[in-house]
C-alpha cells in the first residue's frame, strides 16, 4: 500500500477554487449571453493576424517545436530593441517567474521581497519552494512605499518582485522612482534581482514615462516581464517572457522544460507582434473604456482609484455590499472580481471590456445601486 505524503509546503497551500465557468453561470441563471470582465483579457479577442497563423500551421501540431524558440526570440529583440541574449521565454510570465524563484532561491535560507497585496502567484510559487516571503504593505491609496520595501530587503534577498502597473490598483509608479528603487536596492545588496512584471504597461499613457524598458535603459540589477496574455489577447495559448541580465538568460534556458512554448502558441505570438491593427484598435478601446467607465462609476458615487492599466479598482458607496453586487451582477451574466484573494473584501476589479460589454456592465451597476 501507498505510504507517501504530500511535502508540507503543498499541504498548507490553499485549495484552488476555480470561479464558475462560462457555461456554468450560463446554464445556472438561464442566460443567453455572459460577459466575462474578471481576468483583464483583451477586449477585442484575439489578434486576427495570429487566429490565421494558428489556422495556417494547425496541421503542424503533430510536430515538437524547435528548442529555444530562436524565431520569436529574434522578433521580440527586435520588437523592444534588446539582446537576444538577453531574453527568455515561457509559458505564460506564470513559468518564468516560477522559473525564477527555483533558479534563484535556495529552499529555506533565501528570501524574497514584495507588497502586499500584490499578484498571489509571486507568494505561492515561493511557497511551494520552500522560500520565505517578506511582505511591506502598500500605502492606504494602494501607491508604492519604496522604503518600506526596501526594509525587507537583507543579504538573504534574491529577488524583489515589482508590478507596475500594479494588479488589483493599476497604480503605475514614474520611471524615476523605479531607477532610484533599483539603485538603492543594489546599494543594499548586489546579490538581489528586481524583477518588474509589466503585463499591464502597455496600457499606459506614456510607457517611456514609467518604464525602463521603454526607456532603453535597463539597470544591471533589474530583470522585466511582458506578456501575450493582456494587449497581445493570447491569454489561452500561454506565452510570456522577460528581459533579464545575460547570466540569468542563459541559465533559464538551461533549466526550463524544453518544449513548454508550444508550437501554436510560438506562431501566434510572432503573428500577434506584427498586428500593429489590432493593437492600436486595443489601446483605443482600453483608453476610451477606462474614462467611460471611470467617471460613469464615480458619477454613481462609487470611489475609483486611477489605472494605467486595462482595469478599475473601485468602492461601492459606503452602503452597498461589494459581494452583493458581484452575485447580482453575476446573476445578470456579468463576470467581474471579488478581492477577497487580494485581502481586499470591500473593493472590485473590473477589466475594461468592449463597447457592448461595457454598457451592459453600467447598466446592471446602475441597476443595482438604484436598489439599495
Ligand atoms: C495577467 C498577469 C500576468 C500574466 O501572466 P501570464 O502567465 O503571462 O498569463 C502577469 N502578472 C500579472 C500581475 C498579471 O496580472
Amino acid at each position: 500500500m501507498y505510504t507517501g505524503s504530500l511535502r508540507a509546503q503543498i499541504s498548507a497551500l490553499d485549495p484552488y477554487t476555480p470561479g464558475l465557468s462560462i457555461d456554468e453561470i450560463r446554464q445556472k441563471f438561464g442566460l443567453a449571453q455572459i460577459f466575462k470582465m474578471a481576468s483583464n483579457e483583451n477586449p477585442l479577442g484575439v489578434p486576427p493576424l495570429a487566429q490565421a497563423a494558428i489556422a495556417r500551421h494547425a496541421a503542424e501540431a503533430f510536430r515538437y517545436p524547435r528548442g529555444g524558440n530562436p524565431r520569436l526570440l529574434a522578433a521580440l529583440a527586435k520588437f523592444h530593441k534588446v539582446s537576444e541574449r538577453r531574453i527568455v521565454i515561457g509559458n505564460g510570465s506564470d513559468e518564468v517567474i516560477d522559473l525564477l524563484i527555483r533558479m534563484l532561491c535556495e529552499p529555506t535560507r533565501d528570501t524574497i521581497a514584495c507588497f502586499s497585496p500584490c499578484f498571489n502567484l509571486y507568494p505561492i510559487q515561493a511557497q511551494i519552494s520552500d522560500v520565505t516571503v517578506k511582505r511591506c504593505p502598500l500605502r492606504e491609496d494602494f501607491s508604492f512605499d519604496f522604503n518600506g520595501l526596501l526594509a525587507q530587503v537583507d543579504d538573504t534577498t534574491r529577488l524583489v518582485f515589482l508590478t507596475t502597473p500594479d494588479n488589483p490598483s493599476g497604480f503605475c509608479p514614474t520611471v524615476d522612482e523605479v531607477r532610484d528603487f533599483a539603485a538603492k536596492l543594489e546599494q543594499k545588496t548586489s546579490k538581489a534581482l528586481l524583477l518588474i512584471d509589466e503585463a499591464y504597461m502597455d496600457f499606459c499613457e506614456d510607457e517611456t514615462a514609467h518604464s525602463l524598458l521603454a526607456c532603453g535603459e535597463i539597470p544591471s540589477n533589474v530583470g522585466i516581464m511582458r506578456t501575450f496574455s493582456k494587449s497581445f489577447g493570447l491569454a489561452g495559448l500561454r506565452l510570456g517572457y522577460a528581459i533579464l541580465p545575460e547570466v540569468l538568460a542563459e541559465g533559464f534556458w538551461r533549466a526550463r522544460l524544453p518544449f513548454s512554448v508550444n508550437l501554436l502558441a510560438e506562431e501566434a505570438g510572432l503573428a500577434a507582434l506584427t498586428d500593429l491593427n489590432f493593437r492600436e484598435k486595443t489601446m483605443e478601446t482600453v483608453h476610451h473604456g477606462r474614462k467611460l467607465l471611470s467617471e460613469s462609476l464615480k458619477a454613481m458615487g462609487c470611489t475609483v482609484w486611477p489605472s494605467a492599466a486595462n482595469f478599475l479598482l473601485f468602492r461601492l458607496p459606503a452602503s452597498a455590499s461589494a459581494k452583493d453586487c458581484f452575485e447580482t451582477l453575476l446573476s445578470h451574466g456579468i463576470i467581474i472580481r471579488l478581492l477577497k484573494s487580494y485581502s481586499l473584501p470591500d473593493h472590485l476589479r473590473v477589466s475594461i471590456g468592449n463597447s457592448q460589454e461595457n454598457s451592459a456592465f453600467l447598466k446592471e451597476m446602475a441597476a443595482f445601486l438604484g436598489r439599495i
